[in-house]
């Protein structure tokens, strides 16, 4: 994991001279960044267009424009990891929400129980190939979709984005998510000049143009959304992208990413991310204890989530922002922003814990052992041990006999379906929900950006007038006292 890494800081550092360089070569030899070109006036987005743009979407000011802060972990996921992953977006949004995150799994090591109680819990999870191979095959791609469904009951239309492992995206792994319909890409980097919103590929690439990238005849994916990465520069004007925390010590790391926040948030207000390896800032019995790296990136974490309008969110949630972007004081009521979960009186396998027991699908995952590896899931073990060339097996249990799970039924939500009843617990519009909103106690979630700081101390919710706090004071009366019963769930997830 570590060479990986090492990798790609190789790979930033080049980034950093080409892009230094590209000021005074001439464009020919910078791989072509001036070659970028969109017309906004036929790239519209109600034809899921979108040119690549330093401005907030929808003519919006920056003082009326949510800050985003999307937290990303790649790789397997783990109990130990995913520990780590959800304390990192234990902060409430300003409607009161959680905070969430967006996983991109590749397949081997993954507990597949895991994914879907990340999922459940209102969290993101894509694709980062099966085997994590530099340069994926098709199938590589397809198949993480498959697993993910098979074994995690992810509707295929929720996984819609891929990150490139090693970040090493190309024009044919670009075409191959394109071919997939996949809604994004979110494997480049931004570093000064191409600090962009997230854009459409209709007119190719138009950041980490050093690589050549950008040129004419290299990609052009009509709709397929390119979420760039957003960097953060060292003291000496490094970019850094993931796991910046290696990069020097606890202060120095959380000075450059706090820097790095602050440019967006005092600026045009581009998304702001922070990139992670969860294994990293896990604790594991004789390696290094990376708590003092853990506890700055927390506190960096509590910090910028405690300023008004920062929303931590996944990138569907960024994307649906993008495509009908609304005033930051109307975010907290748009459908995507909610935090519902279902009222279901026994326990099922869906990634909750249905019966407040404090113990997740308790007694009913599946323990899958193959050997010499195993997997976990509230779906059926499968005969043998999936691979890229089978990733999906036949199941070891037939239809009809005991034990048999049940694939995720059409149309229905992961956390409404009980694998083991073959039942949809919701196939109408009115179904029980409660809300895990929670009041946000000890900020303010009105914006001014010129006296964000001072507006800091008014521990009150909606309590100042401004830019739409009143919008804010009926949704906490609606969902005030569900929220009351259910604060302790995110804790427990
Ligand atoms: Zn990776």
């Amino acid at each position: 994991m570590k060479s990986l890494s090492i990798i790609a800081s190789v790979l930033l550092i080049v980034s950093s001279v080409m892009a230094q360089e590209g000021a005074t070569v001439p464009v020919t030899n910078t791989g072509g960044a001036s070659t970028y070109s969109c017309d906004p006036n036929t790239c519209k987005i109600e034809n899921n267009c979108r040119c690549a743009s330093v401005n907030a979407p929808g003519g919006l000011s920056p003082a009326d424009t949510p800050q985003f802060v999307t937290v990303t972990y790649d790789d397997s996921v783990q109990e130990a990891l995913m520990k780590t992953a959800l304390s990192m977006v234990n902060v409430t949004n300003p409607n009161g929400c959680p905070g969430h995150g967006t996983w991109f799994v590749s397949m081997e090591y993954t507990d597949f129980s895991l994914v879907q109680q990340w999922y459940a819990a209102g969290n993101e999870v894509a694709d980062h190939t099966f085997s994590h191979v530099g340069t994926p095959s098709a199938q590589e791609i397809s198949s993480v979709r498959e697993m993910l469904n098979a074994y995690a009951g992810i509707p295929v239309s929720k996984i819609q984005g891929f990150r490139a492992p090693f970040l090493n995206y190309t024009k044919d792994t670009l075409n191959i998510v394109g071919q997939q319909q996949f809604v994004y890409d979110s494997s480049s980097s931004a570093v000064t000049d191409d600090v962009y919103w997230p854009y459409t590929l209709d007119n190719g690439m138009a950041n980490d143009c050093w690589t050549g990238i950008c040129a004419a005849g290299q990609v052009k994916l009509p709709g397929l959304w390119e979420i760039p990465m957003y960097s953060v520069l060292n003291t000496a004007n490094v970019p850094q992208l993931m796991d910046v925390y290696l990069a020097g010590t606890a202060t120095e790391t959380s000075q450059w990413s706090q820097a790095a926040f602050d440019k967006h948030y005092n600026g045009n207000r581009q998304p702001f991310g922070i990139y992670v390896h969860p294994t990293h800032l896990s604790t594991y019995a004789g390696t290094p204890d990376p708590k003092e790296k853990f506890d700055a990136v927390i506190k960096l974490i509590k910090d910028i989530s405690a300023k008004p309008n920062v929303w931590f969110v996944t990138n569907q949630q960024l994307l649906q922002w993008m495509k009908n972007p609304v005033k930051a004081s109307e975010l907290g009521a748009q459908d995507y922003m909610q935090c519902k979960q279902p009222v279901i009186a026994k326990e099922i396998c869906n990634g909750l814990d249905d019966d407040h027991n404090g113990a997740i699908d308790d007694g009913l995952v599946n323990s899958c052992n193959f050997g010499t590896t195993s997997m976990k899931t509230c779906f059926n073990c499968p005969a043998t041990a999936p691979s890229l060339s089978s990733p999906v097996p036949a199941s070891s249990a037939q239809n009809g006999t005991a034990g048999y799970r049940y694939p995720l039924g059409d149309g229905c939500d992961t956390t409404w379906w009980d694998p083991i009843g073959n039942t949809c617990l919701c196939t109408s519009s009115d179904c029980q929900v409660k809300s895990m909103a929670v009041p946000k106690s000890n900020t303010n979630t009105t914006d001014s950006t010129s006296d964000a700081s001072s507006q800091d101390s008014n521990g009150s919710n909606g309590s100042n007038g401004s830019n739409g706090a009143s919008g804010l004071v009926s949704h906490f009366a609606s969902t005030a006292i569900i929220a009351v019963l259910f604060a302790g769930l995110s804790q427990i997830l």
